[in-house]
């Protein structure tokens, strides 16, 4: 469907599982190699070796995104496995909970040191790459959550997906000279293992919220990411694409009637 993605070199942080796996996946079957990133080595190389197929590779690299290093490292192996790097997504992270009053500096921290610095370090490192690639394309993942709704105990978690935003537009600016684009997907509550981590109840609770009324798939979020990284998409930078089912657009549960 979208020729132009054949044969890009793609890296996708948090490859491993959930959203991020549901982007590999989607690169590969339009024709694309891809490297996937998680600090897991156990479960990255058993989706490695699940989403390579005959003539495309997925290939592991373990490294925490939250480190400047580690970032360096998976760019460069991207680069040396698939001949140069095209397609950036920035897709690892983590939704742990804390009231605010209880929040800790560490848990702060670690929620922005993933979420947020690992965006910056992530893209710093691919940007020579990216330059050299003449059609760059940086995709993040931000979610519904801070830049446009609020949730109990998720306030770093909020401020970092706004953040990644702010971090967008700057950047989109910033780096048009040189063909990249940078574009943000925005999910609403996606069925992946994370999800899953947070209960039974929760998942009722938004299924019930949801227009469409059901939680999104890892596939929906691969498509809307694959359109962003087409050539024919090519005009499109600095914008966001919230995949939600209509979650954000109801007034109340009445008015979804
Ligand atoms: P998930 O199922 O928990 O998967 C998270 C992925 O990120 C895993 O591959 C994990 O691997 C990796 N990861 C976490 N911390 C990392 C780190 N420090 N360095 C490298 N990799 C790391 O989560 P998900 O639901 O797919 O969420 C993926 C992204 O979508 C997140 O940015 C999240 O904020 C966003 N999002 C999700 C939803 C949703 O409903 N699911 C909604 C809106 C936005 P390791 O643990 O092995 O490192």
């Amino acid at each position: 469907m979208f020729t132009s993605i054949i044969g890009r070199s793609v890296l996708v942080t948090g490859g491993t599982k959930g959203i991020g796996k549901g982007l590999a996946a989607g690169f590969v079957a339009e024709g694309a190699n891809v490297v996937i990133v998680g600090r897991d080595r156990e479960v990255g190389e058993r989706t490695a070796a699940e989403l390579t197929t005959a003539d495309r590779t997925v290939a592991f690299v373990q490294g925490d995104v939250s480190a400047a290093g580690d970032c360096a490292t998976a760019v460069a192996a991207a680069q040396e496995l698939h001949g140069g790097l095209d397609i950036v997504c920035c897709n690892a992270g983590i939704f742990p909970a804390a009231p605010l009053a209880e929040m800790t500096p560490g848990q702060l921290g670690e929620v922005l040191g993933i979420n947020l610095m690992g965006t910056f370090f992530i893209v710093q490192a691919a940007l020579p790459a990216l330059q050299r690639s003449g059609r760059g394309r940086v995709i993040l993942t931000s979610s519904i959550t801070g830049p446009i709704t609020g949730y109990s105990g998720w306030s770093h978690y909020g401020a970092s997906k706004a953040g990644q935003l702010g971090f967008m537009r700057s950047a989109a600016v910033e780096l048009a000279k040189y063909g990249i684009t940078v574009n943000a997907i925005m999910p609403g509550n996606i069925s992946t293992e994370g999800l899953a981590d947070l209960g039974d109840e929760y998942i009722r609770t938004m299924e019930a919220s949801i227009p469409l009324r059901r939680l999104g798939t890892i596939k929906d979020i691969a498509s809307a990411a694959l359109f962003l990284a087409t050539e024919e998409a090519g005009y499109i930078t600095g914008q966001t694409l919230v995949i939600d089912g209509g979650q954000t657009v109801p007034e109340s549960l009445e008015a979804m009637g």
